[in-house]
Formats: structure tokens, C-alpha cells, sequence
């Protein structure tokens, strides 16, 4: 684990980060207040996401399982919400469901089932966003493009399950022309699916996307949540890479 960052290291990351969020905003002629950052803590210690948060952090990203049992079992977010935004096995679930404001990474039927089962055995509401993969990547998580709509149909059948929009990681060696056309896609996607089901669900009002490499990127393509982590926290060591 690396060491603990300083409230200062973190502060001045956090206002010039949010310095960034808001020129983008304001270029793409967006409300910089739509805009969410969440930061992207793993393998950050408690003591670091208790500095976050008094740097005025108010969303933490937490994608192990175990890094967020350890988290919540420390009380480190409390006065903040936490997202899950890491892969997730169905067989974990009960780790995560009610103990997490809004999972971002379901994708897939399977799961949302497990998560529906396990929301209703502990009486939640649980909000979700839908992860698509956007590269088509292999290698990666998320639901391929067109198996989002049958995704959110089937979310909008599970009483336990609010469904808010879509999360996207796109490629990491993608280029800032590359990305751009990403985002434009996950932004269609996202504007399709409050057409689609907006009459049922109101609640669809979150485009997660963008990273420290590409958030005002994402940004300028329509985003309302961006997840940092090596901006705010500084590079994680290469023993423990991306996600
Ligand atoms: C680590 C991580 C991030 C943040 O990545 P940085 O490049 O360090 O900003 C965002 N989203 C997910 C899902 C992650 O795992």
C-alpha cells in the first residue's frame, strides 16, 4: 500500500482538478455544478480518503471488494458516499449491495440478478449504472453496445434496482481523437436510453466517464461524473496497476 498523502498534497490536487472540471464545463458551455468528482481511491489508505474527503471529496470510487470491506469496516468515508466502480463477482455481492451508494459496473444479467436478489433480501433500493464496453475490449469488463438497452430493460423489471445511467472506461491507449468518438458513442447511448425508458424512470441522469488522463475530454463529450484517481492521489505503484 503506499503511504498516506498529506491533506495539503491532496487539496491542491483536488482545487486544481476541479479548476480543470470547470473550464471544460464552462468551453462546452455546461454547468460546472452538473459535473461529480468522484475519486478513484484504490489501494489508498484510510487515512488518505479521510484527508480526501476533508479536502472536500465528497464521492469515493472503490473497485476491490476487499479494499472497501477494510474502508467501511475503518469508517474512512464517512461524511462522503461511495460508489463501486471495479469488477464484480456474483459471488461478492453481499460485500457490496446496501453498503455502497451506487454500483457502476454491472454488466451484465447475471449479475444484475445477483445484486436484485440481494438488494431484496436486505431491503435497499440499490442504484446501478450500466458499464459498457466501449472498446470492445477483451480483455475488459463491461456489457458489448448493444446489449445496453436489453440491460436496462431488465433492470427496469427489478423493484430493487434504480437504474441511473452509464458508466464507460475506454480504451487506455486510446488517442484523444479515439477517445473523443468514445465518449460521443457512450453520450448517444446514454441520451437513447432516457428516450427509451425515460417515461418509466426518471431517475436516468448519470454519464460516468472520464479519468485522469481524458476528464476534460469526457467532459466536453457530456459527462456528469468523472473518477480520478492518479490526479488527485498521485501514480499508483506499478505492482498494482489499473484496476
Ligand atoms: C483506477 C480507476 C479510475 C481512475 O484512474 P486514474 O487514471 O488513476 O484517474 C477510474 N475508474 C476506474 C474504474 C478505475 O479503476
Amino acid at each position: 500500500m503506499p503511504e498516506t498523502k498529506s491533506y495539503e498534497t491532496i487539496a491542491a490536487n483536488v482545487a486544481a482538478v476541479r479548476e480543470n472540471m470547470r473550464r471544460a464545463a464552462e468551453a462546452a458551455g455546461r454547468d460546472p455544478g452538473e459535473i461529480t468528482l468522484v475519486a478513484a481511491t484504490k489501494v489508498q489508505t484510510s487515512e488518505t480518503i479521510r484527508n480526501a474527503i476533508q479536502a472536500g471529496i465528497t464521492v469515493c470510487g472503490e473497485n476491490r471488494v476487499q479494499e472497501l470491506v477494510a474502508h467501511l469496516e475503518d469508517n474512512a468515508y464517512e461524511g462522503a458516499k461511495v460508489h463501486f466502480i471495479g469488477h464484480l463477482q456474483t459471488n461478492k455481492v453481499k460485500f457490496v449491495v446496501g453498503k455502497v451508494d451506487m454500483i457502476e459496473s454491472i454488466d451484465s444479467v447475471r449479475l444484475m440478478d445477483a445484486v436484485e436478489k440481494q438488494a431484496a433480501k436486505v431491503d435497499v433500493i440499490q442504484d446501478i449504472l450500466l458499464e459498457v464496453n466501449i472498446g470492445d475490449e477483451e480483455s475488459k469488463g463491461g456489457a458489448a453496445i448493444d446489449e445496453i438497452m436489453a440491460l436496462a430493460r431488465h433492470a427496469m423489471e427489478c423493484p430493487h434496482l434504480n437504474l441511473r445511467g452509464i458508466m464507460c472506461i475506454p480504451p487506455a491507449t486510446a488517442s484523444d481523437e479515439e477517445n473523443r468518438a468514445f465518449f460521443r458513442e457512450t453520450y448517444q447511448l446514454f441520451v437513447d436510453m432516457k428516450e427509451k425508458l425515460g417515461d418509466n424512470n426518471p431517475n436516468i441522469d448519470c454519464l460516468s466517464m472520464g479519468m485522469s488522463g481524458d476528464y476534460p475530454l469526457a467532459i466536453e463529450g457530456g459527462s456528469t461524473m468523472v473518477r480520478v484517481g492518479t490526479a488527485l492521489f498521485g501514480a499508483r505503484p506499478p505492482w498494482h496497476p489499473q484496476g
